[in-house]
């Protein structure tokens, strides 16, 4: 694709620092996983990071670190990212899957509460696309039934609600470093929490069930191998030095297709401000209007392609996907889901994306548009 619809951004100085973990002995559990932890800690505000090899098995420790198992019922949503759920899975207990308010793509705290059963333990809330869940509401309900919160901030790292960075409100947070999130790492996760027994844990479960203080040879739990590697961690510490630059950029990109796509009839834009909250842009997803959704959707992104340009849709609801078919699950019910991932149309999003190529994105999209408009009027 000539434009594509992620891409990383990665400087001479962060390749010269990858390069030099590989002339040092230390390539895994050494000073620039301390270094990057502390940096993360010190980020998001809270007392503790532990770096593992991606946010689904930051989301996995999460679930172990909390005990969740087999008959126990987790509360997540549907419009997300299917690891949020497999989290669940790989323990055997219950993803229920829960509508999302249709403004801030986040988990509608209100249906959490009819959600909630006698089974409940806890709650996984998605930032989704960079905007901050309604985090004081969903607390509130955690605190009321006992359960607990553990925040899916993978795609909001920076983003804030009522001035408190995201990761650092509920029992964990977990940050993933794909290379198409904000600052990326190759492959790599983040779990942040200020509850010692956590951090404790999932240290240990990510490295062999090993406790710090043991030997080598010493395994205490089931644990897996969920480390990342020096050469991981160099990238991310350089990457976060940056954030707040990228963050910056990202609003920028974000207001130049604001700005050209607002008065196109058929398009559903994405908040750009919302009370108490600094969204993290992750990506630019708008929303078609009900005549295009499903397949016309479809061929909107195709006839993108063919002109260069990469559109996605995010997301397809997880509890359509052919694997959860033959897993436990629970659905309540997704009115909003199921309509709004049928009209999702992700745009080209990333640091280094110039005004002149966004100005052509959106040229293609509003003759795309209209060449479909005319089509079927001429159908009629
Ligand atoms: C990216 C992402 C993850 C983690 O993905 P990995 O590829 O495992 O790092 C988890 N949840 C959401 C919502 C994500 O977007």
């Amino acid at each position: 694709m000539r434009i594509p619809l992620a891409a990383p951004d990665v400087t001479e100085s962060e390749i010269e620092a990858v390069s030099a973990i590989l002339r040092t002995p230390r390539l895994s559990m050494g000073p620039k996983l301390e270094e990057f932890e502390r940096a993360m800690a010190g980020y998001v505000g809270t007392s503790h990071a532990i770096a593992v090899n991606s946010g689904t098995s930051g989301l996995h420790l999460c679930m172990r670190a909390l005990g969740i198992s087999e008959e126990d019922e987790v509360i997540v949503p549907s419009f997300a990212f299917i690891a949020v759920a497999n989290a669940v899975r790989y323990e055997r207990a219950v993803p229920v899957f829960v509508d999302i308010d249709p403004q801030t793509l986040n988990l509608d705290p209100q249906r959490i509460e009819e959600a909630i059963t006698k089974r409940t333990r806890a709650i996984v809330l998605v930032h989704t696309f960079g905007c901050p869940a309604a985090l004081r509401e969903i607390a509130e309900i955690a605190r009321c039934h006992h359960l607990y919160v553990v925040e899916d901030a993978c795609e909001a790292i920076g983003a804030e609600y009522d001035g408190r960075k995201v990761g650092s409100f509920g029992d964990a947070g977990v940050f993933g470093f794909y290379p198409n999130k904000q600052i990326t790492t190759g492959e790599g996760g983040m779990i942040v929490t200020n509850d010692a027994r956590i951090s404790a844990l999932a240290r240990k479960l990510r490295n062999q069930g090993r406790a710090d203080s043991c030997e080598w040879l010493q395994h205490e739990e089931l644990g897996y191998n969920y480390r990342i590697s020096e050469m991981n961690c160099a990238l991310g510490i350089e990457q976060l030095k940056r954030l707040d630059a990228i963050l910056e950029r990202r609003e920028a990109i974000a207001r130049e297709y604001q700005r050209r796509l607002e008065k196109q009839a058929d398009l559903e834009l994405p908040a750009i401000h919302l009370p108490d909250r600094r969204i993290s842009w992750f990506v630019y997803v708008l929303r078609l209007s009900e005549r295009f959704s499903g397949s016309h959707r479809d061929r909107i992104v195709q006839e993108m392609a063919s002109r260069g340009i990469a559109c996605g849709r995010y997301f397809a609801p997880i509890h359509l996907q052919p694997v959860y078919r033959s897993q436990a699950h629970r659905c309540m019910n997704l009115e909003h889901t199921e309509s709004i991932a049928r009209r999702t149309l992700a745009m080209p999003f990333f640091n280094r994306i110039t005004n002149e190529q966004i100005e052509e994105v959106c040229q293609s999209l509003v003759e795309v548009l209209g060449n479909l408009r005319s089509k079927s009027q001429a159908a009629h």
